[in-house]
């Protein structure tokens, strides 16, 4: 029978999924709701430009060695096989079962969806949790961090196309609406990326903390896969 879970937005799923993390136990703590900071990440989506980009092999694709190491069950994996194989269809990035790389994406069922930003050159692992994480549009947005991306409401220009409604932000969330320097490759504000979080994320009252502008009643935040501006985005990055 099918999850009535999977029709959610993504960031919904992942907000629920989250919730339970508990870093004053010593868990991971994450920043913006499902990213793992690194040394190097306040360079976030512009480390992609100095060396956080997966490299391109000589055939031009980009192979992005991963290796499951969960015992997820079979329908499970099929959910995880299937978002891993969306970006071959769409661009020259191929998730491809790991060897001996020494860069690869370890996925297991930590606590919660969450990953690091980039390429960082050894073992990176993406916690996909067994049960709130295995979700298309989650595993997608947890690869789009894999590969470089930051959430749209991160964007440098997000301002232009988002009010933030403070006055709603939970405070100790109000950092997941820190601005990014982002390189946004010409493309406009996407409300419907798979990197958009809902319009009441991180909220402490349930009202919206987030308002696109100029038409505050625009679809929002309610992805459930990439969009077409996510995989342009991906190929002008990838340049393929
Ligand atoms: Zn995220």
């Amino acid at each position: 029978m099918e999850d009535p879970l999977s029709h959610l937005p993504v960031g919904e799923l992942i907000e629920r999924a989250n919730s339970k993390i508990n870093p004053a136990s010593g868990e991971t703590v994450l920043t913006e709701g499902d990213i793992v900071p690194t040394r190097n990440w306040k360079n976030a989506d512009p480390c992609t430009s100095t060396g956080c980009k997966w490299p391109k092999s000589p055939d031009g694709n980009v192979y992005v060695p991963y290796l499951i190491s969960y015992p997820y069950s079979a329908t499970q994996m099929q959910v995880i096989q299937k978002a891993l194989d969306s970006f071959s269809t769409v661009s020259c990035i191929h998730f491809i079962p790991r060897t001996n790389q020494k860069a690869y994406i370890n996925i297991k069922s930590i606590n919660g969806c969450w990953s690091l930003i980039g390429h960082t050159g050894s073992m990176q692992t993406v916690s996909l949790a067994q049960y709130g994480c295995i979700y298309h549009q989650i595993i997608q947005h947890e690869l789009l961090h894999v590969l470089g991306f930051h959430h749209e409401q991160s964007r440098s220009d997000r301002d232009k196309y988002i009010q933030v409604a403070w006055e709603n932000v939970s405070d100790d969330m109000k950092g997941n609406f820190n601005i990014k320097r982002t390189l946004n490759r010409g493309t406009s504000y996407d409300y419907n990326s798979v990197m958009q979080y809902q319009r009441t994320a991180f909220s402490k009252n349930g009202l919206p903390t987030m308002i696109p502008f100029p038409d505050p009643n625009v679809a929002f935040g309610q992805a459930t896969e990439m969009s077409q501006n996510d995989i342009t985005r991906l190929k002008l990055l990838y340049q393929c």
